[in-house]
C-alpha cells in the first residue's frame, strides 16, 4: 500500500512554521511498511485544497491530511474532503459531548458556536477521538475505497492520535500489528551511524529500520509487522543483535521511553557515585537536563556555571597560565574544569564543558561549534574535542548529549 501526505496551512507555505508533522508521518508510515509516494503542502484555500485531495486520491491508496480541523473560518479540511468524497457534513453528538467535557471548567462560560464546528464530521466517517484537544480526527473512504485520514495540526494532538488510533487502522488493512523497539545511540553522528547500517537499511523488508537524529543522539526504530507480540519479538531479535554488535557501547537503551539522562543517573546510582558539572557554553543546560530525572538528588549535590575566565579561576582553580596560553576553549581548560569541579563538590564524577556556541566568537583554528568536554571519574580524566554544526541552541544541545554519553562511557570503562 502507498500513501500521500497533505499538509494544510498557509503558515506552512509561508515558512512561518516548520513542517514537523510531515517528517513524523513519513517516518511512521515507512516503518509501518506503507510507502509514501508524495508529500504536498497546500494553503488554507478551498479550491486548491480540493484539487490537492483529488489528485492524491487518484494516485495513492491512502491520503493523510493534517491541519485545518480547528474552529475558525480558515479551517476547511473537512469541508474540502467531504466535497471531494461527495458526502455531507453532520454534527457528531459523541464529539459534542467530548468537547463540552473538555471545555468544562475552562475560561468559557458559554461555549462559542464556532467551537461546535469541531464536532462536525463527514457523514459515514469513523471518528478518531482526540485525547489532547477538541477536534477529532476523521477516517473516511471514498466511493472507490480509497482511504482518507484527517488529523489535527498541533503536533501534540497529531502524534498520539496517529499512534493510538491511526496505526491500528493502517495495520488492519494489512492484517497484522506492529511491534517496535528503539535502539538509542549516544556519542555518534547520524551519518556515521547510517553508514554503519546502510546494508541493513537497503535490504530492509520486515523488520523495517528507520534511523533519525535527535540533536546529538541517534535513534533507530526497528519495527516488525506481525500477528502478535511474541512473533514481533522473534522477528526483531536478529536485527537488534546485529545493531548491538555494530554499535557496541554506543547503545544506551532499547526502550523508547528511556532517556540518556535516566540511563546515566541510573548508572551513577548503581555505582554509588556522585556527580557534578562545571559548565561554560552550555550555561547549566547539562545540569538542567540531569535534574529532569526524578531521584537525581541522590547523585547530584551541587554544580557551577563558570562563564567568564575569572569564574573558572575563582571556583574551579583553572590556572591563569592555562587560560592565557591555551584559551578558555581548549583541552587543557576542559581538563582543569573537570578536576576543579570534582574537587569543589567532592564528587566521584565531574563534567567540564567549554566551547563556542556562536554565532560570534569563532576563529579559523577554533570555529563556532568547537567544544571540549572533560570527564573526571574517580581520578581519571578524559577530554574529548568535538566540532558541532548548527545554531547556538543546537550546539548547546549537542554538547549536553555528547557530554552525558562521554560520562556514561567513562563510568563503564572505569571498572
Ligand atoms: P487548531 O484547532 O489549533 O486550529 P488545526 O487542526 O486547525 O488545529 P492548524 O490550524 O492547521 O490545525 O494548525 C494549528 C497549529 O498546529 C499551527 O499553528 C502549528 O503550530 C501546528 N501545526 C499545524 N500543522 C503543522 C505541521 N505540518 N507541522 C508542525 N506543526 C504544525
Ligand atoms: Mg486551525
Amino acid at each position: 500500500m502507498n500513501a500521500e501526505l497533505i499538509s494544510v496551512g498557509t503558515e506552512l507555505l509561508m515558512g512561518n512554521i516548520v513542517n514537523t508533522n510531515v517528517a513524523f508521518l513519513a517516518r511512521e508510515c515507512t516503518a509501518a511498511g506503507i510507502s509514501v509516494l508524495h508529500q504536498v503542502t497546500v494553503g488554507d484555500n478551498m479550491e486548491r485544497l480540493c484539487d490537492a485531495i483529488k489528485t492524491a486520491l487518484e494516485r495513492a491508496d491512502i491520503v493523510i491530511l493534517t491541519g485545518g480541523l480547528g474552529p475558525t473560518k480558515d479551517d476547511m479540511t473537512k469541508e474540502a474532503a467531504a466535497k471531494v468524497a461527495g458526502r455531507n457534513i453532520v454534527r457528531d453528538a459523541h464529539s459534542v459531548e467530548r468537547m463540552l467535557a473538555y471545555l468544562k471548567g475552562s475560561i468559557y462560560k458559554e461555549v462559542p458556536e464556532n467551537n461546535y464546528r469541531q464536532a462536525d464530521i463527514i457523514e459515514g466517517a469513523q471518528v478518531l477521538d482526540n485525547d489532547n484537544g477538541i477536534a477529532p480526527g476523521i477516517y473516511v473512504e471514498d466511493a472507490l475505497g480509497k482511504k482518507m485520514f484527517l488529523l489535527p495540526g498541533p503536533p501534540n494532538e497529531l502524534k498520539p492520535m496517529f499512534q493510538a488510533k491511526v496505526l491500528p487502522i493502517l495495520m488492519s488493512f494489512t492484517d497484522g500489528i506492529l511491534y517496535s523497539k528503539m535502539v538509542k545511540l549516544g556519542g555518534i553522528s547520524e551519518s556515521v551511524a547510517e553508514t554503519k547500517i546502510l546494508d541493513l537499511i537497503t535490504a530492509q523488508t520486515n523488520p523495517t529500520i528507520a534511523p533519525y537524529a535527535k540533536n546529538g543522539q541517534v535513534w533507530i526504530r526497528v519495527t516488525a509487522k506481525c500477528s502478535e507480540e511474541e512473533e514481533g519479538r522473534k522477528i526483531l531479535e536478529p536485527t537488534i543483535c546485529m545493531l548491538k554488535e555494530r554499535f557496541g557501547e554506543a547503545v544506551f537503551t532499547l526502550e523508547e521511553e528511556v532517556s540518556l539522562e535516566e540511563v546515566l543517573i541510573g548508572l551513577l546510582k548503581e555505582r554509588n557515585m556522585t556527580v557534578t558539572t562545571a559548565e561554560s557554553c552550555t550555561g547549566g543546560l547539562l545540569m538542567g537536563t540531569l535534574v529532569n530525572v526524578s531521584g537525581a538528588s541522590d547523585v547530584i549535590h551541587e554544580a557551577v556555571v563558570t562563564y567568564a575566565n575569572e569564574a573558572k579561576e575563582k571556583y574551579l582553580h583553572v590556572s591563569h597560565e592555562t587560560l592565557k596560553r591555551y584559551g578558555a576553549v581548549s583541552e587543557q581548560t576542559a581538563y582543569e574544569m573537570a578536576t576543579g569541579a570534582a574537587k569543589l563538590a567532592g564528587a566521584d564524577a565531574a563534567v567540564g564543558i567549554t566551547g563556542i556556541a556562536g554565532p560570534g566568537g569563532g576563529t579559523k583554528e577554533k570555529p563556532v561549534g568547537t567544544v571540549y568536554v572533560g570527564c573526571y571519574v574517580n581520578g581519571v580524566v578524559t577530554v574529548e574535542h568535538y566540532v558541532f554544526r548548527g545554531d547556538r541552541r543546537k550546539i548547546r544541545e549537542y554538547s549536553v548529549n555528547y557530554a552525558m554519553d562521554q560520562l556514561r562511557r567513562a563510568i563503564l570503562a572505569s571498572h
